[in-house]
């Protein structure tokens, strides 16, 4: 006989009892509060109540505009002083107010398609750009084969495709070969600077990859010069090496590039070096430096302005691969179940679009 589910206990708060409380701090509703909010949210049963608390004031505007769009209720709000903190109980309604089929339009990767895994976080360079803050002496963190077979096959079955492996440096993950077969039947790509993988056991992990994998192999310029400045000094010639090495072992490789705006006067060197080379057009691809984890300028990315792109690492899952040093990007304190991590991307995303068409602004960091 199944026991009945207990009732949960309730939080006492000055906007009144809740089942749960997401305390936002000083977060706006752009800056990721609304993630808490949505993962919250979603194990609450219909008519169960929220307790938000807020330091920032755009909130007392914000959260009462999501409600609406998503078809919950703002039942209760206090203020502590005029100046806050604020404390709100929203209740949750029995249906979705967003149809699905607003996640496939537009020109956003369709949701679900694509999964991005950290394999690790070191690396053997310390890029002055680098989003993920890898370095040779960042903590590993490195991706469990048996977390990633669960993870990938989860992934496949509900519809997933593509598959892109990323760090720090992926063959610096002793399992690499390990990670790459879990994700066997997907379409399987593993981003690498390239230098590390000439000798030894990743050479051997290297040469017993399947040809269907392909290499994403970053390369800044067509000579060394701000390759090596953004980089590390020999870097450009150990890449293009690799890049040579993995091409005579019959690997497709895609190259790209991150520079700033200031060196895109380099983007035609860069193209006419790839046409020798024989890197074809649809294999290249040119990217603005993000102003995220060790870069302190770039373009300004928030969860507005950066498509979801689901990313899981050892420890949790990110609204994208390019914000997984910044925790207001965090969707998941864990990398499993990817249906969970989609979910909330997927809540989000319908709020976004929702905002979107009925004019209303809900995120305020654009
Ligand atoms: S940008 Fe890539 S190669 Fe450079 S430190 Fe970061 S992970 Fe390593």
């Amino acid at each position: 006989m199944t026991e009945p589910k207990a009732a949960p206990v309730p939080v006492r708060t000055p906007a009144g009892d809740v089942v749960a409380l997401v305390d936002g701090g000083e977060m706006d509703c752009g800056s990721g509060l609304l993630l808490l909010i949505t993962r919250a949210k979603r194990r609450l049963a219909p008519g169960e109540r929220l307790g938000v608390r807020s330091a920032e004031a755009s909130v007392v505007t914000d959260l009462p505009v999501w409600a609406d769009l998503v078809g919950h209720t703002v039942d209760g709000q206090v203020a502590e002083s005029a100046q806050g903190p604020w404390w709100f109980a929203v209740s949750k309604r029995g249906v979705t107010a967003v149809p699905e089929t607003v996640f496939s339009t537009g020109n956003r990767t369709p949701l679900g398609l694509r999964l991005w895994a950290y394999t690790n976080f070191d690396c053997n360079l310390a890029c002055t750009y680098c989003c993920a803050e890898s370095s040779p002496r960042a903590a590993a963190r490195r991706l469990d084969p048996a977390v990633a077979r669960e993870a990938f096959s989860e992934f496949a079955q509900i519809g997933g495709r593509e598959l892109f492996y990323t760090g720090g440096e992926p063959f610096m993950h002793p399992q690499l070969a390990e990670l790459v077969r879990a994700g066997e039947g997907l379409e399987r790509t593993i981003l690498t600077n390239a230098m590390i993988f000439g000798r030894g056991t990743r050479r051997q992990t290297l040469e017993d990859l399947d040809r269907s994998v392909v290499l994403q192999v970053s390369l800044d310029s067509a000579t060394a010069d701000l390759h090596d400045r953004q980089r590390g000094q020999g870097s450009w010639s150990r890449a293009m090496t690799g890049i040579g090495l993995a091409r005579e072992l019959g690997f497709r490789i895609r190259v790209a590039a991150t520079m700033y705006d200031e060196d895109a006067a380099g983007v035609a060197a860069l193209h006419a070096r790839l046409d020798a080379d024989g890197i074809l057009p649809e294999d290249r691809l040119i990217r603005p430096v993000a102003q995220e984890g060790f870069a302190e300028h770039g373009v300004h990315v928030s969860i507005d302005t950066l498509e979801p792109e689901p990313t899981i690492t050892a420890d949790g899952a990110w609204w994208h691969p390019v914000a997984v040093a910044d925790p207001n990007l965090r969707i998941h304190d864990a990398p499993l179940p990817i249906a969970e991590i989609l979910g909330v991307v997927r809540d989000t995303v319908a709020v976004q679009d929702a905002a979107a068409r009925s004019g209303r602004t809900v995120f305020r960091c654009a």
